[in-house]
């Protein structure tokens, strides 16, 4: 049985910049928080724990003084940065030079167009980075996390579209079809109504194609994310689509090695949000089941 770990798989670029970042400051022994998980996968929040970072809630960080702060990868809403002034808190800013890029964009057509234009982010709702987007228009943004919230639309006024960055590509360009059909059943030119930003990351969008060609050319996938990563369950379903035999597993402890009776080639990858260092203990997990199967 042959056991190959996808060379694309672990985390993205945005991540391993707010892990480095969060690395050095607890260099020097001090406690630092981080506003919610420093990624959407447990194993590595554990082993950043470990080594003396502490994880905040929303409420525990408002009543947080005085102290060093993380804002991960999905970056936060200008409010956050109000109360980290209000209580002395110390910024350490590892937002994702992307995703601040794309605040900077919604905020600055909000400031130009106002009400004018309506602001529309394609995303999860909660989600941190939806959360950071809709906060640059003071929560003036239509949040639609499917085709089935294009009601909330006014479609006698002009829009501007952001998606999420870790969004199904195929996903928004189906969004962007309707809602411009939208428009055009009030008998408006719908490409003109609807200005749409690319704001889909590369770093997601490029692994959906590699992801199906890995899948394809294995008998069995395993694939390892944290299970709130929502880039993790949308690269799963890539697999899944492609695979029928592609199982998600969080760590080494969920593989069953009954799944690999008979298998000759088993693919092991991961979402954005995954350490390498997880995935090769899973891969490792399975090489060792080995013998006993053939
Ligand atoms: S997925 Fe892309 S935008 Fe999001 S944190 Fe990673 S590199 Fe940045």
């Amino acid at each position: 049985m042959k056991v190959e770990i996808e060379q694309y798989s672990g985390f993205c670029f945005g991540v391993q910049n707010a892990i480095k970042k969060t690395e050095e400051a607890l260099k020097s022994g001090e406690t630092i928080y981080c506003l919610g998980h420093i990624v959407h996968n447990e194993a590595e929040v554990e082993r950043l724990e470990k080594l003396g970072m502490v994880t905040l809630s929303s409420d525990e960080f408002q009543n947080l003084k005085d102290s060093k702060v993380v804002i991960r990868a999905h970056g936060e809403p200008p409010e956050i940065y109000e109360t980290a002034r209000r209580n002395n808190l110390e910024i350490i800013e590892a937002t994702c030079p992307i995703v601040r890029n794309i605040q900077n964009r919604v905020k600055q057509n909000f400031d130009k167009n106002g009400a004018a234009v309506q602001s529309l982010i394609f995303g999860k709702k909660e989600h941190a980075e939806v959360k950071g987007l809709i906060g640059q228009t003071a929560g003036r943004s239509v949040l639609l996390s499917s085709q089935e919230d294009i009601h909330k639309i006014d479609f006698d006024k002009p829009a501007e579209i952001f998606s999420q960055t870790t969004r199904s590509r195929e996903k928004y360009r189906e969004l962007i079809r309707k809602i411009r059909e939208g428009y055009e059943a009030k008998g408006y030119d719908g490409k003109e109504m609807l200005r749409v930003h690319n704001t889909i990351c590369g770093q997601v969008a490029n692994r959906e194609p590699r992801l199906k060609k890995f899948c394809s050319e294995h008998e069995i996938i395993i694939f390892v994310s944290g299970k709130s990563s929502s880039n993790g369950k949308m690269l799963y379903g890539v697999c899944e689509n492609v695979n029928k035999n592609a199982y998600f597993v969080s760590d080494s402890s969920e593989i069953k090695e009954s799944w690999f009776e008979g298998i000759s080639t088993v693919g092991v990858c991961g979402a954005t949000s995954t350490p390498k260092w997880l995935i090769k203990e899973v891969a490792d997990k399975i090489d060792r089941i080995k013998p006993q199967n053939i």
